[in-house]
């Protein structure tokens, strides 16, 4: 299932086939861990030795420079090993982007060989006790002495809390409101295991993700140096941005293995599963659900490698990031779920990896942004385009005697702009849109001439007469209208409303 896509470049079709093998050659390793519930270490330094960590690291610096789409690759390869994936995801994602687009050069030079050498893991440090889906809200403080920060606060929820040795965290370092307003109150620093004052806290025993540990951070008058600031001071929430459409993508594709190793664990499974002397993959609801699964591992996993190619052609794919995280963690859950329906009883038990799939598949949807905020993200950046703000017009035609979709004027394009025909507009938008308000434009569209703010006035008068409704925005401007009762009745008689379809009785109208 899981093939290459034909937009690859030779080396992305090279690192495929390497990871690959990789995981193949070291799924058995990873699940003795899993089963032990101990961190990796060999498994993962294994990796970082293959160089995989530095997949989208500049050659210059020590990486394989393959992109978004190399961290895709390798994060859906990875992923089939459970802990191992998720730490590369966090250990590439505390800085890559953000080191590449904010560091200075001095500072690239410092951090980008080791992360690409995997020789130092890190740490995604944004969530605290008070600052979860609203990221901006963080407590931890960095005040300014001399050369010199010192950090106080707590993070919490951090995957690789206690293994990694470089945290990326983001912390306050204004109170001014008015800073706070442009989001210019957050800096972001590295801190590095070993900082005095620097501690771990607690780990969570969580649902999922089981042997990477998640948990929190204690920094009490920690004190580092300015060279471990990462952007200028005020820019955090801007570094934090900026690397945020590459980590919902690569926090997506570590679930995509998992779907394609489901897929070919129910083609074995319901092979081998006898009932009512037949094997279940001759039931048609057996071959509907693993249908299902393929078709959605398909579209999850094709969305995410169109997301890595935006992003490797230069753009700024946010709606397609939040797609790609929200397809591949829901279709995800789905999928896993109706794995274990297929499997029955086996599903549920350890000793196969559907449980697991769903376990982990549901921390997808909270993790990186929840799937929430993912889909607030898809609405307000769409709300944006051009798109959301073409208007489509139903205008009454006479001859089908039904409203339809129109690129037509409106029949009272060039009447005199004044009270009466402006009523009558809006009173036959009631005939074409009944449940709709009219927007100004609408209006000025359908009467085809006048100023806006005449029409405004035109729309306090009528609305003094209570023959239009209004509706004003928060600046109390009026935003919509709709003829009232007795807007209607003024405008035209009764019949004009009137429809009934050929069909309808006459002795039955009344
Ligand atoms: C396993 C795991 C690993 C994690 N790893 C890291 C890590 O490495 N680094 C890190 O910094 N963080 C990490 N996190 C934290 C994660 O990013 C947060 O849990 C997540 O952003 C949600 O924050 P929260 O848990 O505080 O939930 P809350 O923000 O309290 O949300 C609770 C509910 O309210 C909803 N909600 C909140 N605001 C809105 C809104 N405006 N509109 C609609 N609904 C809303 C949410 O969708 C959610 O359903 C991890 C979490 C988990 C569980």
């Amino acid at each position: 299932m899981s093939e290459s896509f034909f937009w690859w470049t030779k080396e992305q079709l090279d690192l495929y086939e390497k990871v690959k093998d990789f995981v193949e050659n070291h799924i058995e390793e990873a699940e003795f861990y899993y089963w032990k519930r101990k961190f990796p270490w060999p498994l993962v330094k294994k990796a970082a030795k293959e160089g995989f960590f530095g997949v989208g690291i500049p050659k210059e610096y020590g990486g394989m420079e393959l992109g978004a789409t190399g961290g895709c690759i390798t994060g859906e390869q990875l992923g089939r090993l459970y802990s191992v994936g998720h730490v590369f995801t966090v250990s590439i994602l505390a800085g890559l982007e953000q080191i590449l687009r904010y560091a200075t050069e001095e500072q690239k030079r410092k951090w980008l060989p080791k992360i690409a050498s995997g020789e130092q893991l890190g740490a995604v440090c944004i969530t605290e006790p008070f600052a979860g889906s609203d990221a901006a809200n963080v407590f931890t403080s960095a005040e300014k002495d001399g050369d010199e920060w010192i950090i106080n606060g707590k993070k919490r929820f951090i995957t690789g809390a206690g293994v990694a040795d470089r945290y990326f965290i983001y912390a306050k370092t204004s109170e001014d409101p008015a800073v706070r307003k442009q989001s210019g109150h957050i800096t972001s620093f590295i801190v590095e295991k070993g900082t005095p004052g620097f501690t771990l806290e607690k780990i969570n025993p969580l649902i999922g993700i089981e042997n990477v540990p998640n948990g929190y951070l204690d920094f009490n008058n920690v004190r580092i140096s300015d060279k471990n600031r990462i952007g200028a001071v005020g820019k955090g929430w801007n570094v934090m941005m900026s690397g945020l459409n590459f980590e919902r993508l690569i926090g997506s594709a570590i679930l995509l293995g998992m779907f394609d190793d489901t897929i070919k664990l129910l083609f074995h499974y319901t092979k081998r599963r006898v009932q009512f002397n037949r094997t279940t993959n001759k039931f048609p609801g057996i071959q509907n659900g693993i249908a299902e699964i393929i078709t959605k591992c398909k579209v999850a996993r094709t969305f995410a490698y169109y997301c890595a190619k935006l992003i490797d052609e230069g753009k700024e794919p946010m709606i397609e990031a939040s797609i790609a995280k929200l397809v591949a963690t829901e279709y995800g859950r789905e999928c896993a779920l109706k794995a274990i329906q297929i499997m029955g009883g086996d599903g549920l038990t350890r000793f196969y990896p559907t449980e697991r799939f769903l376990r982990d598949s549901k921390i997808g949807e909270i993790v990186g942004g929840t799937n929430e905020v993912q889909k607030m993200i898809i609405y307000r950046f769409s709300a944006m385009l051009p798109g959301s703000n073409v208007s489509i017009r139903l205008r009454w035609n006479d001859e089908i005697d039904a409203p339809l979709i129109s690129k037509k004027d409106s029949r009272f394009k060039g009447l005199e702009v004044n009270e009466e025909n402006i009523l009558k507009v809006i009173a036959h938008d009631f005939k074409v849109n009944p449940g709709l308000y009219m927007t100004p434009d609408d209006v000025r569209e359908d009467i085809g001439g006048g100023s806006r703010s005449s029409i405004r006035k035109i729309f306090e008068a009528l609305e003094n007469k209570k023959l239009i409704v209004v509706h004003r925005d928060r600046q109390k401007k009026i935003a919509l209208v709709k003829a009232s009762y007795e807007g209607l009745q003024q405008a035209f008689p009764k019949e004009h409303y009137q429809w009934f379809p050929e069909w309808y009785d006459d002795s039955d109208k009344f």
